[in-house]
């Protein structure tokens, strides 16, 4: 089914994302998480793709297991590093092919290391954009999403241009968006409110990630560039070497903000699970019974 049914008739969506599993041990903890969070009935699911295409075969095994073996409406991520338009081609049709109707298609960025920044291939794609207007004239009946950044995508010049970028890439092609994870919700208000002034109407859904270990806050923030609210900041630096501490601490700001973006009207909430089940099954659990 295409998200775009699935929104007409949901007011508001519950997805996870996954990434593909590294190795066999990793595939058997992603089947069990897996098989603890189907019990929430996510709208979707979806797989990300590799830095630079290093997962595709990993990404599209995963893919057609979860939409065709679970049976889960399942989003593809697709990146255009290393792909020209003729690879492109051919791997967006041989996921049609496994029935997939619904990919989630960004630029990607070069492979940790590389000092040149993202330089499109001969025939390739410069930007997202691009990459979106060529899937939507080439793969039909297809429901294409893109990313967003409520705080602005780090190699824009400033948040105007990344917004005229951004509806420049809604209006190539895109059904609907996911953001970048952040921990301040006005962030993500006010990027939603300045994207509907833009004449950007798709929905912009938030992702989520919770944080649950200290050790992920700097490589979570260094990621997104995310501000942190300082007094969650405060409560976590305070409880750094108490991991207890550092998971309720995590969890409790999780569900605060999950909450708020849903009585404040987002359009659902888009978890990045990190493979992981255990936080998002009790963020979802709590926000159902309060
Ligand atoms: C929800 C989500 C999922 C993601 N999943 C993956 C994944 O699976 N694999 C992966 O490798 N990465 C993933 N990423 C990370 C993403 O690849 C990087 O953030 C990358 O740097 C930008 O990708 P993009 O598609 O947002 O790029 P773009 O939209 O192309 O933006 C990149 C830069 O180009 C500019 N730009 C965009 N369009 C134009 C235009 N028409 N003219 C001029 N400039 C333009 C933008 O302002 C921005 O500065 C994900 C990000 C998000 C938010």
């Amino acid at each position: 089914m295409k998200l775009t049914d699935i929104f007409n008739i949901a007011e508001k969506t519950f997805s996870f994302e996954f990434f593909p599993p590294r190795d066999q041990i990793a595939a058997l903890d992603l089947g069990i998480n897996i098989g603890h969070l189907l019990r929430l009935r996510p709208a979707f699911v979806s797989v990300t793709y590799g830095a630079g295409g290093s997962t595709q075969s990993r990404t599209f095994e995963l893919v057609d297991y979860l939409k065709n073996k679970v049976g889960l409406n399942t989003v593809a991520h697709y990146t255009c590093v290393g792909s020209d338009r003729k690879k492109t081609l051919e791997d967006l049709q041989a996921l049609r092919r496994m029935g997939l109707q619904n990919f989630m298609l960004l630029r990607g960025d070069p492979k940790a290391g590389s000092e040149q920044g993202y330089v499109p291939l001969k025939d390739g794609f410069a930007n997202a954009t691009e990459l979106i207007a060529f899937a939507r004239k080439h793969i039909k009946n297809c429901c294409i999403g893109g990313g967003a950044y409520p705080e602005v995508h780090p190699e824009s010049l400033n948040a105007e241009t990344d917004l005229q970028h951004l509806k420049m890439k809604v209006d190539a092609g895109c059904d609907f968006l996911i953001t970048q994870f952040f921990f301040d919700n006005r962030r993500y208000f006010d990027f939603v409110a300045r994207a509907r002034k833009e004449g950007i109407l798709c929905r912009i859904i938030p992702g989520v990630i919770p944080l649950t270990k200290y050790d992920q806050l700097e490589r979570f923030v260094k990621l997104s560039r995310a501000a942190v609210p300082p007094a969650f900041l405060d409560q976590l630096e305070s409880n750094k070497d108490n991991p207890d501490a550092i998971y309720n601490i995590g969890m409790d700001f999780a569900i605060r903000q999950c909450r708020d973006l849903l009585m404040l009207g987002a359009p659902g909430i888009h978890f990045y699970t990190l493979n992981k089940s255990r936080a998002t099954v009790e963020i979802y659990q709590t926000l159902m019974v309060r």
